[in-house]
């Protein structure tokens, strides 16, 4: 049974890790504990967003590499600690008969070496299918630079896998994490995918990676632009069909002339996470929302932007605007979107269908008309209203519990 000083170490050297969020597997129960199909692996958010109902934690944060970064560098004077495979199985089990968890969360630094390394975390999670009956949802990290026979071995059983890219250039990975680089984090991503693939044509018995593949990348630890990281991304969605890249602001834990002292900043994490919402839902392309400075607005959300910069295309009439146009607009959601073309069909719309839509229309009616009718502002006071919008919108904290109609938007995907 592992004991509690282990447990400390190793829970709280993972928390810098948020590449984590689940879930999107459709693997069912088939027999034993635990169901990682959809909603059988809820999650919860912590208010500033922190996934908390997997078990998040290291096989061991005793490293080997020297990520300048990172706390569990070889270099850092820590307490270090390795569990075995059962202590985790036997932790995980424990914590699911209690209700405190779903599912697992499982990462590790390197040690002793990367194929050792992911050899042990596959030997977690085979056990927990296999000897345990685990049937809940597993996340589990890939160790760069260990064979991929070893790596696929693991996608058998796990629901979820990803290699953290963390910095979005050679050069930085070189500066700052030097035993790694870009093939080495893109590689397996790629022979993955391809994996799956034959897995799914070959029809073989089993799953596969259910929930496919995340990522993540520290913002504001390297010099690299917005451009760079969401180019990146977008090719990361559009040739590894990878499901998420997960933003991560810089957190300066450690002192190294190398890195910054001060904090990535949240909103830029947040202005990220809004643009790659579009790249994959709203039909934007990476270069679209880019201003000449490679660097996304902190003043207006991405979409909000892009749209003040391209007045040209409005105002829009909801009746007739395609749904490519519609999903342009800001304050109409992907959603808001999809209703608006059904509902069309059959009625003229207006503003008042589109407030019960949910349309956010304190934003919106400056690119919309709606059978013909205009409220919004002339085209040279739109800027500094939704501005001041927006620095109202960003001086709150979400809270799950008390949404107003901006927040309700921004937690919806409405952007
Ligand atoms: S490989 Fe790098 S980022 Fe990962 S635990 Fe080791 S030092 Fe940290």
């Amino acid at each position: 049974m592992i004991d509690e000083r282990t447990l400390t170490i190793l829970t709280e050297s993972a928390k810098y890790d948020v590449s984590c969020s689940s879930s999107g597997s459709d693997r069912r129960n088939e027999g034993g504990i635990g169901n990682g199909y959809a909603s059988g692996c809820c999650h919860s958010f912590t208010p500033d967003g922190r996934c908390i109902s997997l078990l998040k934690i290291l096989l061991s944060n005793d490293c080997i590499y020297n990520c300048k970064y990172c706390l569990n560098r070889r270099d850092n004077d820590l307490p270090r600690a390795t569990a075995t495979a059962d202590d985790i199985c036997g932790l995980v089990m424990d914590f699911y008969k209690r209700n405190y968890i779903e599912g697992l969360f499982l990462s590790s630094a390197v040690h002793i070496s990367p194929n050792h390394t992911m050899e042990q975390l596959c030997l977690v999670v085979k056990k927990l299918r296999e000897e345990y009956g685990f049937h809940g949802y597993i996340h589990v990290k890939g160790i760069p630079r260990a064979d991929m026979e070893i790596v696929n071995r693991t996608a058998l059983f796990a629901d979820r896998m990803s290699f953290n890219i963390e910095l979005p250039s050679e050069s930085s990975l070189k500066l700052l994490a030097p035993q790694k680089d870009k093939e080495s984090l893109l590689l397996p991503m790629a022979k993955l995918q391809r994996e799956k693939a034959v897995f799914r044509a070959e029809k073989r018995k089993g799953h596969f990676l259910p929930a496919g593949q995340t990522t993540q990348m520290i913002v504001g630890a390297s010099p690299e632009k917005d451009g760079s990281i969401l180019r990146l991304s977008q090719g990361l969605y559009r040739k590894n069909g990878l499901k998420r890249v997960y933003y991560s602001s810089y957190v300066p834990v450690l002192h190294d002339a190398l890195l910054p002292e001060v904090a990535g900043g949240a909103l830029r994490e947040h202005r990220l996470y809004q643009a790659d919402w579009l790249l994959r839902f709203y039909g934007f392309d990476a270069e679209e929302l880019l201003p000449p400075d490679e660097d996304l607005s902190l003043e207006f959300d991405p979409k909000c932007a892009w749209a003040l910069s391209h007045m040209e295309h409005f105002p829009v009439e909801v009746n007739r605007a395609p749904l490519e146009m519609l999903l342009r607009v800001p304050g109409i959601g992907a959603r808001s979107a999809q209703r608006i073309c059904a509902a069309r069909r059959y009625t003229r719309l207006t503003f008042e269908h589109l407030k019960k839509m949910r349309v956010v229309l304190k934003r919106a009616k400056h690119f919309i008309t709606a059978s013909g009718k205009f409220y919004g502002a002339a085209e040279n006071a739109i800027r500094g209203l939704l501005s001041a919008q927006e620095a109202h919108a960003n001086a709150t904290q979400l809270d799950l519990f008390s949404m107003n109609e901006t927040a309700l938007s921004a937690l919806t995907g409405e952007l």
